[in-house]
């Protein structure tokens, strides 16, 4: 186990590359980086960057090709599948394609992700998936399918799935892109008050400028390259 003051994503010279042969392409040089408990880091960089690349290989969702990428204090590089699986059970993650299950109503599909908490009663899980479905609005809507909810609504339920378990590790990949500015706001607000409450670490890809005040932090993505920038200079 990590003690409260270890990083919770530690990145060190991770480079990752695409294709292979004549169509080998570096994206990602020798990036490093980290987020302690409580923290809330914003990501930002041109399209075609990197970021997501990035993100999938701390989510787990890739393997670490070359570097040194620790999740919770387990190295990533070289490790086994099963252990990949494990570790992404910690992860709330909140993508672009949000991946709701059209046959499931909105309350189901967030309390899809507690089902792997089994010290919860279903009771539980559905006062907890309801709860969180009121922090980003959308209690009204709980018993309506995907279908019947819009682009902004559909990412606001892919929202309160990722972080009704109260994940230690969230990554979310321009969370707030199909939102309107409250609740780009809100939802922003509620993964911060997840980062100060349960000591978790919050990475979040974006563009909009109006969310950049909730960061400890802001990294900038440059064609596969990493660095710190200040938040006046992003705003300037
Ligand atoms: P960003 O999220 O910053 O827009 P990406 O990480 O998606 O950037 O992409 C970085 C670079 O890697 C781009 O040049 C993109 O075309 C390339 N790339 C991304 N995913 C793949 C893939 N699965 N196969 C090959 N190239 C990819
Ligand atoms: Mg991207």
């Amino acid at each position: 186990m990590t003690s409260a003051t270890d990083p919770i994503i530690s990145i060190d010279h991770v480079s990752h590359y695409f294709g292979s042969g004549r169509l080998r392409k570096q994206v990602l040089y020798e990036v490093s980086a980290r987020v302690d408990p409580g923290e809330v880091v914003i990501l930002m960089g041109p399209s075609g960057s990197g970021k997501t690349t990035l993100l999938t290989l701390i989510g787990a969702l890739r393997s670490t090709q070359e570097g040194s990428l620790k999740l919770l204090g387990e190295e990533m590089y070289k490790a086994r599948n099963k252990q990949l699986v494990r570790l992404r059970r910690n992860i709330g993650y909140i993508f672009q394609a949000h991946n709701l299950l059209n046959a499931l109503t909105a309350r189901q599909n967030v309390q899809m992700s507690l089902d792997l908490h089994p010290n919860l009663t279903s009771k539980e899980k559905k006062t907890r998936s309801l709860e969180m479905l009121e922090a980003v609005g959308l209690l009204d809507w709980a018993n309506y399918y995907p279908q019947e909810l819009s682009g902004g609504q559909k990412q606001r339920v892919a929202i309160a799935r990722a972080l009704v378990s109260s994940p230690r590790v969230v990554l979310a990949d321009e969370p707030t892109a199909a939102l309107d500015k409250q609740s780009g706001r809100d939802v922003v607000e509620i993964m911060q008050r997840l980062a100060r409450q349960r000591g978790s670490a919050v990475l979040l890809v974006t563009h909009d400028n109006r969310i950049l005040d909730v960061a400890d932090r802001i990294l900038q993505m440059e064609d596969g390259r990493l660095s710190t920038v200040q938040r006046e200079e992003v705003i300037a």
